[in-house]
């Protein structure tokens, strides 16, 4: 019986009029991306990056609980004493973009601020293997973003 009298005075179709009309005269959030852009959060997880100390030494200790941590398996550590004073580093450092998930795990698990997520998510690939980020790539990207990394940190401690 409700359904025939809902059929008859077509309920269902003025109330989805009503939804229709609330939108139509509600204010529009569109954002002319890329010259806008929503604000992002100073703990937005982007492109990775690898920090440096003020005097340029790696912060990077090569302990791997990054590696072990990291739920998609996307980073590959190989470490061994360096050269020049014997103190452990990576050999090789490589974050896999395919893999990764952007979970910021390795970021939470670094004793030494070293992996960090950074805010850059506009970023592309065009040939095969650029998606594995090299210690190379990612230190940087850390040296570009440092000032922004310090700042963004600066305001997380703040907030505690
Ligand atoms: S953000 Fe998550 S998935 Fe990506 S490398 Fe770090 S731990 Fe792995
Ligand atoms: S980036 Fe941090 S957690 Fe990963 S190996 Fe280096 S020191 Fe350890």
């Amino acid at each position: 019986m409700l359904r025939v009298f809902k059929s008859f005075f077509l309920l269902e179709l003025l109330r989805g009029m009503r939804l229709t009309g609330y939108h139509f005269f509600t204010k529009k959030i569109t954002i002319q991306f890329p010259e806008e852009k929503t604000p992002q959060s100073n703990r937005f997880r982007g492109l990775h990056a690898l920090r440096r100390y003020p005097n340029g030494e790696e912060r990077c200790i090569a302990c791997k609980l990054c590696e072990a941590v990291c739920p998609a398996l996307a980073i590959t550590i190989e470490a061994g004493p360096r050269q020049a004073d014997g103190s452990r580093r990576t050999s090789l450092y490589e974050i896999d973009l395919f893999k990764c998930i952007y979970c910021g795990f390795c970021e939470e698990s670094c004793p030494v601020d070293s992996i960090v997520e950074t805010r850059v998510s506009e970023y592309h690939f065009e040939h095969r293997g650029e998606n594995i980020m090299t210690k190379e790539k990612l230190l940087a990207i850390g040296a570009w973003q440092e000032a922004q990394i310090a700042k963004d940190r600066e305001q997380d401690r703040a907030y505690r």
